[in-house]
């Protein structure tokens, strides 16, 4: 059976579907899979995730390949990061195995809410692990839950392919230095919220944050991690309080194969004069090329994309990126999961 919905004009936002899966830890170990048809969580007041922001996530995606079937991409790399994150916070990190064969159920179960090839859309999955020990003492809960659940989301760029400005703003960090910004934990985002919305108001998709020790550096794009390719090289910074982009890393290994250059390095903010591409990389755009970087509290204006047009080089990247994901070229680094419906 498949579903009705006009895959092409859906938004990256929740939409309901059939099952979502979960598993609970509980004295010291994890229980069996469970399916459940509830968008709901019956919890503690008292849960740590609650209370204290044990909270981590995920996000990958599933897509209806050229030969009809789904694919997840690089569903081990999401399971090994969010055993790091886990370590990060001292929740109990999920076996691969078990995230693994929970996010293959979910994608099975939900089968029908794949969005068909060449509709641009996707199935979004959406890892979740929650502290839930009811307790008010600040400790680690020794309770989790892991849930995935998973909806159809649109095609990114639905205008298109366009670059877009983004910003520096000084005003605001959302990680500390040696904080939790290599991990993918929601108190991240909420720290990033008040920027966003400042700049979003002032017209940027995007905050562009530099290092928060020195203010010297270039960090990331909030949720996406930035890279720009200069000189016909691809460089991306690194740094401690960045997470470990997946879209990054796989654009890396695809700028290699194409005999690009890679530098990951300290980016300093002056070296933005002297780049000719520049993009925000994730799984949500894949990448998403930047016009212009407007520095707030210096007036400064890096302009990026000097004819408004995405660089050939992000361009390159961006189709093969996606080519691989909807299986129309060889999975030659072994990324995609066929599910078996
Ligand atoms: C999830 C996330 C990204 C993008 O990672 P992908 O694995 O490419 O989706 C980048 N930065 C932050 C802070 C994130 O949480």
């Amino acid at each position: 059976m498949s579903t009705e919905l006009d895959w092409s004009n859906l938004s990256f936002g929740y939409i309901p579907t059939d099952y979502n899966v979960r598993c609970w830890y509980r004295n010291g170990k994890w229980g069996e899979i469970e399916v459940s048809s509830s968008e709901y969580v019956n919890m503690h007041m008292a849960a740590t995730a609650l209370h204290y922001g044990q909270e981590i996530f995920e996000g990958l995606k599933a897509f209806r390949g050229k030969d009809g079937k789904i694919r997840i991409f690089r569903l081990d790399a999401n399971a090994n990061r969010i055993i790091d994150s886990a370590k990060g916070i001292k929740m109990a990190p999920v076996p691969v195995e078990l995230f693994r064969e929970m996010a293959i159920k979910a994608v099975q179960l939900n089968a029908r809410f794949v969005p068909p090839y060449g509709s641009g859309a996707s199935l979004y999955i959406r890892p979740i692990e929650l502290g839930m020990s009811a307790q008010i003492g600040v400790h680690p809960s020794s309770e989790y839950l892991f849930m995935i659940m998973v909806m159809p989301v649109g095609p990114y760029f639905k205008e298109g392919f366009k670059p877009t400005n983004i910003c520096i703003m000084r005003e605001f960090d959302r990680v500390a230095p040696k904080g939790t910004g290599r991990w993918k934990v929601g108190g991240n985002y909420a720290a990033s919220l008040e920027a966003g919305e400042r700049a979003h108001e002032l017209g940027y998709s995007a905050v562009l944050y530099l290092d928060p020790k020195e203010k010297k550096y270039l960090d990331e794009c909030g949720p996406a991690n930035f890279f720009a390719i200069k000189n016909g090289r691809y460089i991306t910074p690194a740094s401690e309080s960045i997470l470990p982009s997946v879209t990054n890393n796989s654009l890396q290994q695809l700028a290699r194969d194409m005999g690009i250059e890679v530098e990951c390095r300290h980016i300093e903010l002056d070296e933005l004069n002297e780049i000719d591409e520049a993009g925000a990389c994730g799984t949500a755009a894949v990448a998403s090329p930047v016009a212009e970087i407007d520095d707030i509290d210096t007036g400064v204006k890096y302009v990026v994309a000097k004819d408004g047009q995405p660089g050939p080089i992000t361009t390159k990247l961006y189709n093969k990126l996606r080519a691989v994901q909807l299986g129309e070229e060889p999975d030659v680094h072994g990324w995609n999961t066929i599910v078996e419906e």
